[in-house]
This record gives structure tokens, sequence and C-alpha cells, in this order.
């Protein structure tokens, strides 16, 4: 147990508004109380004035980062990838798994769920929390792989699906998948009550596109990549993301992923609150320039960007916050408008919003200071307190 503690002033961003210059007070990892006005006391105080107070972010998709990989299926990796993470002011992430030969996906599956069982009985190890799995493939298009190995494409079946989620006992949450493929509509209709099933690695029409969203499914796998593009007369997914209010969708914003007017265009369509900041990083992210792999496949990391020898762009080494600051740039919106979009609409969309993702009296203490240029001065999670002496 943590003890209490509060923090004052700087911006507290609630959903009902920010608060300047009032105070937060933490108590058994929990959000105790939040006031308006400055707090005077005996408690402890981190100062936070003139600093941003969010929730800690939730990264729906992420492969790896910090030398690590979803893939390696190594309960050690998860707990050195999940306190990598509080340095970005992510405090819970979906584990993300890549298109390989099913018994990898299988170890891969069980490995989160042995890590997740583990990191429940050692509380005071701050690190960000597993909350489940983002399945990205097998079920794809082998016309848009991107970075996925297409040796590993699979048709999706029910028991398929099935087999996955009992190695995951149960913790896949979203599955990535190609909407116009044999199988696809059954799945999804069996399914899409119990998994979030997101468009992507796809050449779906624009038609197919909106009538899978018809059937259930929900979001759209990181936008502007590895799906049909928007043409006057074909609108394909991105122009079903764009204008089906039933449709949420991905976004990764390191300004290579997508050109910063596109990411602005996207905010415009669909607005702060259908609108997922993700960063899909690969286990370079917080490392130097090198040669890495992911998902079993040779990756040359330069400068911002990590390929494939062919080019394609594989994975991200964005970190939350970054991509938190080049949206703010890219989109001139307020902190006020855009908070939501790194940890408010995840927790809703994975339901869990009565515990996570926003700063609410009886919420789980998952915390983020940042200062004005985003970077992240103090993470907090389940009230554990993690300074980022490296981003002062
Ligand atoms: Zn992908
Ligand atoms: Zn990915």
């Amino acid at each position: 147990m943590t003890k209490m503690y509060v923090i004052q002033g700087g911006r507290i961003y609630t959903e009902d508004g920010v608060i300047q210059n009032g105070h937060l007070i933490v108590k058994d990892g929990r959000i105790h109380q939040i006031k308006h006005f400055p707090y005077q006391g005996p408690l402890d105080v981190i100062d936070a004035s003139d600093q941003h107070i969010l929730p800690g972010f939730i990264d729906i998709h992420i492969h790896g980062g910090y030398g690590h990989d979803v893939m390696d299926a190594s309960v050690e990796g998860f707990a050195a990838l999940s306190k990598g993470l509080l340095s970005e002011g992510t405090t819970s992430y979906l584990a993300t798994t890549m298109t390989q030969s099913e018994e990898a996906i299988h170890t891969a599956l069980k490995a989160v769920t042995t890590y997740a069982e583990q990191a429940k009985t050692t509380p005071d190890k701050p690190a960000a929390e597993i909350l489940g799995v983002h399945l990205e493939g097998p079920f794809i298009s082998e016309h848009k792989v991107g970075a996925q190995n297409p040796a590993f494409v699979q048709r999706p079946s029910v028991q398929q699906v099935k087999e996955f989620q009992q190695s995951a006992n149960g913790m896949i949450k979203i599955m990535t998948y190609a909407p116009e493929v044999e199988g696809a509509q059954e799945t999804l209709k069996a399914l899409s009550n119990e998994i979030i099933f997101s468009i992507g690695h796809t050449v779906a029409t624009y038609e197919q596109a909106n009538e899978a969203v018809d059937n259930g499914a929900k979001h759209v796998t990181h936008l502007y990549n590895a799906a049909t593009a928007f043409a006057h007369r074909e609108p394909g997914v991105f122009g079903a993301a764009w204008t089906n209010p039933f449709l949420h969708t991905e976004l990764i914003v390191d300004g290579i992923h997508a050109h910063p007017a596109a990411v602005d265009v996207a905010y415009r369509m669909k607005g702060n609150h259908a609108f997922y900041l993700i960063t899909d990083a690969m286990r370079a992210k917080g490392l130097q320039d090198g040669e890495y792999d992911l998902g079993g496949q040779n990756v040359i990391v330069k400068g911002k960007e990590a390929r494939l020898a062919s080019g394609a762009l594989a994975g991200s080494i964005l970190k939350m916050n970054d991509g938190l600051r080049n949206l703010l740039k890219y989109t001139n919106a307020s902190l006020e408008d855009l908070w939501r979009v790194t940890s408010y609409n995840q927790a809703k969309a994975l339901n869990i919003l009565s515990h996570k993702g926003s700063l609410t009296e009886g919420k789980d203490a998952d915390i983020v200071i940042l200062n004005d240029n985003i970077d992240v001065l103090t993470t907090i999670k389940s009230g554990y307190v993690v300074n980022n002496i490296d981003n002062k």
C-alpha cells in the first residue's frame, strides 16, 4: 500500500474541465479527493505548479519497446517492457501480437497471462499494467501485410479465435482483421460481443468496411497504414473511418506513418471522442539506432524510423508523450480537448471506465505529470510515484 500524499497546483484535466491550482489526494493507490483550492495540511506534497496532470496513458497497440517484444514470450521481458513504459507516461496497455506461426502466437499469449498473474503479486514494483491483448493477425489480408509476415497469414474461423482466446485466458480485447476474407463475416458475427474487431491490414472497399460495422466491427487499426486509401470514387477503409460515426480509429502520430495534415483531417473528421493515440512501437523504442527484429523479421532503425529491408515501415519507436506532443502541433487543438485520446477513449472502449481513464475520485491513481513541452516528469502507477529524471 502506498501512503497518502497530495499533488498540488498545476492543471488537473478532468471529465468536467480543467482545475487550476487545486489539489488531488492519492490514498491506497486510488484518487481519494480532487479539490478546487490549494492544499494546506500535514501530508507530503508533490509540487506540480505550472504542470499538466493527466490520467496515465493507455496504449492499445504496442508490440514492444526498451529491448523487448511481446512475441519473445518472455515473462522477464514483459516485466522490463512494463517498467520501461512508465517513462513515457503509459500506465496500462494491450500487449500486441504479430502474424507468426500459430504455435508462436499461442506461446506469446500464454506468456502474457503468466506475467499478468505474476504482476498481481508484486504491486510494490511499479510497472505499466497489461489490460489484455491486441491480436494483430494472423487473420489479415496477404495484400496488405505491412511488416507482418505473409507466410503466416490465415483465414479466420470462430474455432481458431476461441483457441487463441483460451491460451490468452480471455485476455484478447481487440483483434485486427480483414473483413473481406473468407470466414471473416461469420467470425465477426459470432464474437463481436466479446472482442473488439478492428479493421486493418485489409483491401476492403468502403462498402465492405461499412457492412463490417453493421455486423459489429468497431475500430480501424492504424488509420492510413495497410488498408485501402481514400480516393474520390473509391473512398476505401479510410473514407469509411472518416464518415461512419460508429467506427473509431487508432492513429500513429509520429509524423512518419501519416502526414501531419492527414492527422489533422482525421481529427477534424472524428473529433476527440472517436480517436485513439497509439504507438504501434517495436522493441527498439528507447534504444539506439541499429538492427533489430520485429516478429521474426529484420528491421533497421534509423532516426525516428523503423523499416524492413524492403523499405516497408516496421512499427514505430514512438512514445505516447511524443505522439501527444505531435498531435497538439498537427491539429492546433488544446490539451483540454486532446487528453481523452490518450486514456479516456481507450478505457471506454475496453469497458474499464469505472476504474481507469480519467482523474475522478475513487478511480485508480494512474497519473502522468507533464511539463509544457509534454515531457513526462512523473508517472504514478496505482499510487506509486516514479520520477523520470531523464526527461526533466
Ligand atoms: Zn499493423
Ligand atoms: Zn502493429
